[in-house]
């Protein structure tokens, strides 16, 4: 990774800390970020030492979701943005990036845990979801407001796998900002701790699951997660993942997208509504 490297790698004894490190606009992920976080989970699972993985943002918040700037164009498009202007690139951008980036770290044969503080919006909930064990701050906040522009949720449907079907409807439709403690009492989140405590408290954690015999850490995660399977929820990914992208191609979804070009925007709203002035960063889908 580069001088200008966005997601830092760290290893301390048998547990590997990966950081996404975009805090000044709310570790927002874009083109650059999605990359070397594969290439940390790359590092991770080749390295035997490496027992368990936390994922953690640098900041004020865990993330923003996708970054809105480059998904609309106010930043220079890169090669997957151009991609993005049929809905055929649109769909191989989506499940390349986003669909099967998501799918390997659910995947990734170590036990994971997010270490989440302040806002975790959209994919950035959808990324938390991702791994095994979700410790959070008193503050963080979970927010999905994917509806508000027209799409029918994340590109990957988590809500119902993490907190049931009927809170999954109202959390989707209603666009709630999840409190850390009603998400602990609702399953998404394991533990709950001040914010001065997040670090030490997903240490202690992870230092409990590397004492467990590597192959059996993971056979627990294999058989947890194929039962998982076997209620559906990588058909269930599929299919959301057909419906999420038909959504896109709505002419409410693409008037809103011609207006988050032209006008100020949603992303806009929630940095100077939400995250301060100081960030100076979207939020994305
Ligand atoms: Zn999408």
């Amino acid at each position: 990774m580069s001088d200008t490297a966005v997601v830092r790698y760290e290893v301390s004894e048998a547990i590997a800390t990966i950081t996404m490190a975009r805090p000044e606009v709310a570790n927002a992920l874009n083109t650059q970020l999605i990359n070397e976080l594969d290439e940390a989970f790359d590092r991770a699972e080749a390295d035997p030492d490496v027992r368990v993985v936390i994922l953690a943002g640098e900041g004020k918040h865990f993330s923003a979701g996708h970054d809105l700037k480059v998904l609309v164009g106010q930043a220079e498009p890169d090669e997957w943005r151009k991609m993005r202007d049929t809905s055929e690139g649109r769909f191989h951008h989506e499940y390349v990036m986003y669909l099967q980036r998501c799918w390997r770290i659910h995947d990734f044969p170590k036990p994971t845990i997010a270490a989440v503080q302040g806002y975790c919006v959209i994919a950035g909930f959808v990324l938390a979801c991702m791994c095994d064990i979700i410790v959070a701050t008193e503050d963080a906040i979970f927010w999905s407001p994917a509806a508000l522009m027209a799409g029918a949720g994340a590109e990957l449907l988590v809500e119902p796998w993490e907190f049931g079907v009927r809170k999954a409807k109202e959390f989707m439709w209603t666009a709630p900002k999840l409190e850390a403690a009603e998400a602990a009492t609702l399953g998404l989140v394991n533990k709950v701790v001040p914010p001065d405590e997040l670090q030490a408290a997903t240490r202690e954690m992870a230092e409990r699951i590397a004492l467990v015999p590597p192959v059996t850490a993971q056979m627990i995660k294999e058989t947890l997660n194929h039962t998982w399977d076997l209620m559906g929820k990588r058909d269930s990914w599929k299919y959301h993942f057909m419906v999420h992208q038909w959504t896109h191609s709505t002419a409410t979804a693409l008037a809103s997208l011609e207006r988050r070009k032209t006008h100020r925007n949603m992303s806009d709203l929630f940095r100077e509504r939400e995250l301060g002035d100081s960030v100076n960063g979207p939020v994305g889908e």
